[in-house]
């Protein structure tokens, strides 16, 4: 199926969405016929299916479909992916950025789509933890490369806004399989992904 980048929503799901998000208003206390919130349910339920259409989406194949055979054996690194999910325990965004790198082993992907894998498994609900490693394994399964590492740094807003943590603290998760394990690769990874290019 050809990439289809029309926002389509469910007229079915957008409408019971609608209707729940207008009853979460009144229990919040708000008077959701005020003419501010008049269409703020049809817009939050908007909003959530876009957040979460990851969910119908397949990594694999959109690192299938851009997977060629090539006879490299030097690290691939997409650096500051940029990365928008919600934690699944309260539903709150957390942002960051994520870094890939992967080491083929004769076949190759489009680097597009290694932004668009990390697109697919951030806009569901997630803890930073398992999104980390969903990147990972979706390369590793589809490429077959000798290694994959990918980290990620992230803030998340049901820390700061709670007042749990600092404002500024970055919570950063890693990944590693194959040759990442050996330290040398690990470290020139490392170093690579917080080198400041010129
Ligand atoms: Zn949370």
């Amino acid at each position: 199926m050809a990439y289809n980048k029309i926002e389509h929503y469910d007229e079915d799901i957008t409408e019971k969405l609608s209707y729940h998000y207008k009853e979460i208003l009144q229990l919040l206390g708000e008077d959701p016929t005020r003419e501010g919130l008049e269409k703020t349910p049809l817009r939050i339920s908007k909003a959530m299916q876009y957040f979460t259409q990851g969910y119908s989406k397949d990594a694999k194949a959109i690192l299938e479909s851009a997977k060629f055979h090539e006879n490299v054996s030097e690290m691939i690194i997409v650096k500051d992916i940029e990365i928008y999910s919600m934690c699944e325990h309260h539903m709150i965004p957390f942002y960051g950025k994520a870094h890939v790198a992967y080491i083929p082993n004769g076949y190759i992907t489009g680097l597009s789509k290694i932004a668009r894998v990390a697109d697919v498994f951030s806009q569901r609900l997630q803890v930073q933890e398992r999104l980390t490693s969903q990147i990972l394994e979706a390369i590793k399964e589809t490429l077959n490369p000798l290694g994959v590492a990918v980290v990620i740094e992230a803030a998340h807003f049901c820390m700061m806004m709670r007042g749990i943590s600092k404002q500024n603290s970055v919570t950063t998760t890693s990944a590693f399989y194959g040759e990442f394990e050996k330290i040398e690769t690990r470290s020139e990874f490392m170093k690579l992904i917080s080198a400041e290019l010129h």
